[in-house]
């Protein structure tokens, strides 16, 4: 089985372009929060949309109680 030609970098699925439905992104800006996830810029690389995503990290889940 042969890799995608278009391949990503990114290991993000199911994030489509909501202006041109692509899921070609670009991280421009990685930033992470004091609440434990991580907020990404992106920007298409096909119409420049610029998005947002907010990544919840595994290691919320192990934060149990105190
Ligand atoms: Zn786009």
């Amino acid at each position: 089985m042969t890799s995608h030609p278009n391949n990503c970098s990114s290991r993000i699925v199911g994030i489509q372009c909501p202006k041109c439905g692509c899921r070609h992104f670009l991280t421009t800006h990685t930033e992470p929060l004091r609440d434990g996830r991580i907020r990404r810029r992106k920007r298409c690389r096909h119409c420049d949309r610029k998005i947002i995503t907010f990544e919840a990290t595994e290691q919320l889940k192990r934060a149990s109680d105190r």
